[in-house]
């Protein structure tokens, strides 16, 4: 059985990260990813297979109330990042405070904006964040600007920018993780197929990119992919993890390691613990509350797609965001959420998102037309919002 001093479950934002800032130690690392490398193909690009075909989305069925779903998640080294749209945020520091929202109360969290704040610096140094402080009307206190300056703005959308700072609002530009050569000699290229989308070039700062990539030239890390941990065991007192169980080509495989550290997303990392069943620990590791995959949060999105009279020829849109209403407003007592650009919706997404045409128009003219947004709002922590898994025999573990 090998042993490691650490071991790290997942490679997406989290344990990509972890791995990145750990393998200068030089600490014996294994780091195992249930997902394989994804390939660089034409496909990457392709609306049709990255949209329609889902071609890079995990091959699995969850269950919401007994209904049977494909889940928007990723199973790759560099996790959902591969797919994201690098708009890197900070929480803001009323974030960490009791906020009222329409739908109840968001309650403070333990640990304030400060306890954070010079780890996001670090994180914006490391993910190549472009972006302007002192805009944003929300924006928490920073001890610098941001590493690389705003992306510029194609026409249509500074004409929209102008537009909206006319009505009295305050547009910034929206702070992206993206890797455009600056001080390397490379040619910058920012790519039409970019949020959603994996990046042929490998300039978005995804978690592959940025953090696994460098951890691994570390002759003191391992990546296993295609590794699935399914179960940690524990000590015959409960208190000290001392497997972890991952499967690989149907076998079970063991490892072990002085730490273990989790990041396997959200709901798998709640899987994981919830799997890990014993005497000890009868529903689930470290779930004697009963709190493991409850309170599950995920922001609740939307596209809004304005068809405007004007074209808008916009190759990379993903440059403004609004956070006018963020937090209570003239508009609203309660906080509505974030608007930012998306990436620029084509003929075949619009067929795929618009429910029919708009009269008198093709999904193509619609798409020339298009000013694309995404709403983001805020979800509350709902103990019935959890995630559990089911165990049948042949331990396929459904969610
Ligand atoms: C289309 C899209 C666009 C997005 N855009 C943005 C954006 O612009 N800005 C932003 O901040 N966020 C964005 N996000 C969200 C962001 O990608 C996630 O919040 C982030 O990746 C979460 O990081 P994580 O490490 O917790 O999980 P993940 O990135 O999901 O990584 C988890 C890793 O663990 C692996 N894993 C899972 N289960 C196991 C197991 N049992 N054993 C071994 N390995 C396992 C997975 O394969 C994966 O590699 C976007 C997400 C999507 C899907």
């Amino acid at each position: 059985m090998e042993h490691y001093d650490i071991i790290i479950i997942g490679t997406g934002a989290g344990g990509g990260t972890m791995a990145y800032a750990l393998a200068p130690t030089g600490k014996r690392i294994l780091i195992l990813e249930r997902g394989d490398y994804l390939p660089r193909e034409r496909e990457n690009w392709s609306t049709e297979a990255v949209f329609k075909q889902k071609r890079y989305q995990a091959h699995e069925t969850w269950y919401y109330n007994g209904e049977p779903f494909r889940p928007e998640i990723h199973y790759w080294v560099g996790g959902n990042t591969k797919m994201f749209g690098a708009a890197l945020f900070r929480l803001r520091e009323a974030d960490f405070g009791e906020i009222h929202h329409a739908g109840g109360t968001s309650p403070a969290w333990p640990l304030g904006y400060q306890h954070f704040a010079p780890y996001y610096t670090q994180a914006e140094h490391l993910y190549h964040a472009h972006g302007q402080r002192g805009i944003d009307p929300t924006e928490p206190p920073t001890d610098g600007p941001y590493p690389f300056d705003p992306l510029p703005h194609e026409p249509r959308v500074a004409e929209l920018k102008a537009d909206l700072e006319r009505l009295g609002y305050a547009p910034f530009p929206l702070p992206m993780g993206i890797k455009l050569g600056e001080g390397t000699g490379e040619a910058p290229y920012l790519p039409s197929t970019f949020d959603g989308y994996p990046d042929l070039t490998e300039s978005k700062a995804d978690a592959h990119v940025i953090a696994i990539k460098p951890a691994v030239q570390h002759d003191n890390v391992t990546l296993r992919t295609n590794r699935m941990v399914w179960e940690l065991k524990t000590s015959a007192d409960g208190r000290t993890v001392t497997e972890v169980h991952a499967r690989h080509n149907g076998e079970t495989e063991i490892f072990r390691a002085d730490t273990v550290i989790v990041a396997a997303g959200a709901a798998n990392s709640a899987a994981i613990f919830l799997r890990s069943e014993s005497d000890k620990h009868p529903n689930g590791l470290g779930n004697r509350s009963d709190l493991v995959g409850r309170n599950y949060v995920c922001h609740n999105n939307a596209t809004f797609l304005a068809i405007s009279k004007e074209s808008n020829d916009s190759i990379f849109q993903k440059t403004l965001a609004i956070t006018d209403w963020y937090g209570p407003s003239a508009d609203w007592e309660y906080p509505m959420g974030l608007i930012q650009m998306l990436g620029k919706v084509d003929e075949t997404l619009m067929a795929f998102e618009a429910p029919e045409p708009l009269d008198g128009m093709t999904y193509a003219e619609m798409a020339a037309h298009s000013l694309d947004f995404w709403l983001q709002s805020e979800d509350l922590p709902d103990p019935n919002n959890r995630i559990t898994v089911t165990l049948p025999t042949d331990k396929s573990g459904g969610f």
